[in-house]
């Protein structure tokens, strides 16, 4: 069997991964844009602001590839893919076949119809040259609009405001609208006035304002209300990265949430790919693994393989960490809710069959894995347990039923 995985971001390492859980000889092959292995978008922002070094953005190293025996083809992009021959051809000449091919290219912001008159006066933030022309634009601008909602816009206007740069970040909903609602999303806001960042809910830019030199002056918002800005920065994710070839064969009533199929069934997709709004590293990862054991013909219940993982983000000073179902909307599951707002301190829990089947915390430093832990347990607690665990967290709640002492005492 011949695996091509095309992108190598978590994705693309989750898929490494899934396949080699049961296939050991199967040759792969790895094309990647970056000139180094496994790239994380999540450390671009750490970039950004050179907290880490160029070579840091690697989530692996060159010896992870050549333990699992896969090849690595860096720093060139694959261009087309003929569906019916089964190559893929690379930017630099190289033709590659495959039996099994895998998409995990990740998405990048959609263009606003603005965009095209604003020139150096607009920026995405995913690539490297993105946030290469960005850190120029820093240091020579004071005010910034930031589009999006997700942890991209998040990690962006974080850095922004740490270099100076007074934020506005517009959003159409609220923030982190996957894990969020208002009430929760208003003590982030709150959080990041602190850092002068201004958070615009449900609001978008009517008409972008430019002064008689052609240069950006600052936006219309559909309220009415007209802000100043040197530059915008467009973080809201909402296009996938499709290659030649292969977006004529997508079939968008995808068989799962994990795994895009396509109607050729050696071709799959998966990660960020496949996903329209912001989504969080730990989960393109899991997302890459279902999409390994597929490729790699192995039946499963890919509901079992996908465990939720922990998504996390810190910005602004503070954890943010969910885990689990946190979407349910069902009678089955019961949802309770702790707001410090004094405190920056939040708790849900979702509660299904005496047990905790979701949680999403805001300011627990740290403590996200201990309530994956708990998840993962399966321990069964009765209600004021629960609405201990909630007004107290984590830590109170392990010291008060004598669990993992050892831990308590490290
Ligand atoms: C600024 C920013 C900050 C973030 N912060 C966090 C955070 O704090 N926590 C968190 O959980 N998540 C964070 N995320 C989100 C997280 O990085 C993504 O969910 C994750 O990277 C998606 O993984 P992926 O493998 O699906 O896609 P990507 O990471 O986007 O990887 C896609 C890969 O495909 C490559 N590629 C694309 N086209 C081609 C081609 N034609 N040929 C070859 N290679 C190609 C790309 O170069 C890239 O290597 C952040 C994202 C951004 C942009």
């Amino acid at each position: 069997m011949k695996y091509v995985i095309i992108g190598n971001g978590p994705a693309s390492v989750g898929a490494i991964e899934g396949i080699r859980r049961y296939d050991f000889d199967g040759a792969i092959t790895v094309i990647g844009k970056e000139k180094f292995p496994a790239f994380s978008r999540a450390m671009v922002p750490y970039y950004l602001s050179g907290r880490v070094s160029y070579e840091k953005l690697s989530i692996r190293n060159f010896d992870y590839y050549t333990e699992r025996g896969v090849e690595l083809c860096l720093d060139c992009s694959a261009e087309l893919v003929d569906t019916q021959k089964k190559v893929v051809f690379l930017s630099s000449g190289t033709e590659i076949s495959y039996d099994s091919l895998l998409l995990a290219t990740g998405n990048r912001s959609r263009q606003h119809n603005f965009a095209n008159c604003l020139q150096d006066n607009y920026y995405d933030a995913f690539s490297l040259t993105d946030i290469e022309n960005l850190r120029e634009k820093i240091s020579v601008s004071k005010r910034a609009i930031v589009l999006g909602d997700g942890v991209e816009a998040l990690s962006i206007a974080e850095v922004l405001s740490l270099n100076g740069i007074e934020v506005i970040v517009l959003c159409q909903g609220h923030l982190l609208p996957e894990l969020f609602d208002n009430n929760c999303s208003e003590i982030l806001e709150k959080r990041m006035l602190g850092f002068g960042v201004t958070v615009f809910s449900d609001s978008t830019i009517k008409k972008v304002v430019k002064s008689s030199d052609d240069k950006l002056k600052g936006v219309l918002l559909g309220t009415g209300l007209f802000r100043e800005a040197d530059f915008i920065v467009n973080a809201a994710p909402g296009k996938p990265v499709l290659i030649s070839g292969i977006d004529e064969i997508v079939s968008y009533g995808s068989e799962n949430k994990f795994i895009m199929s396509s109607e050729d069934a050696s071709v799959f997709l998966s990660g960020n790919l496949i996903n329209k709004s912001s989504s969080f590293f730990a989960s393109s990862y899991n997302y890459g693994v279902c999409a390994g054991l597929s490729m790699a013909s192995v039946d499963m219940d890919i509901k079992n393989v996908y465990k939720s993982p922990v998504r996390s983000i810190n910005v602004f000073g503070i954890n943010i960490s969910a885990g689990g179902a946190v979407e349910v909307d069902s009678p089955k599951v019961e949802k309770l809710e702790y707001i410090d707002k004094d405190n920056c301190l939040f708790r849900k829990l979702f509660i299904k069959n005496n047990e905790l089947n979701g949680y999403c915390i805001v300011g627990d430093r740290g403590f996200a894995g201990l309530y994956s832990g708990l998840l993962r347990s399966g321990l069964k607690f009765d209600r004021s347990s629960a609405l201990f665990l909630l007004k107290e967290g984590v830590m109170s709640f392990f010291a008060e039923n004598n669990l993992y002492p050892d831990l308590l005492k490290s």
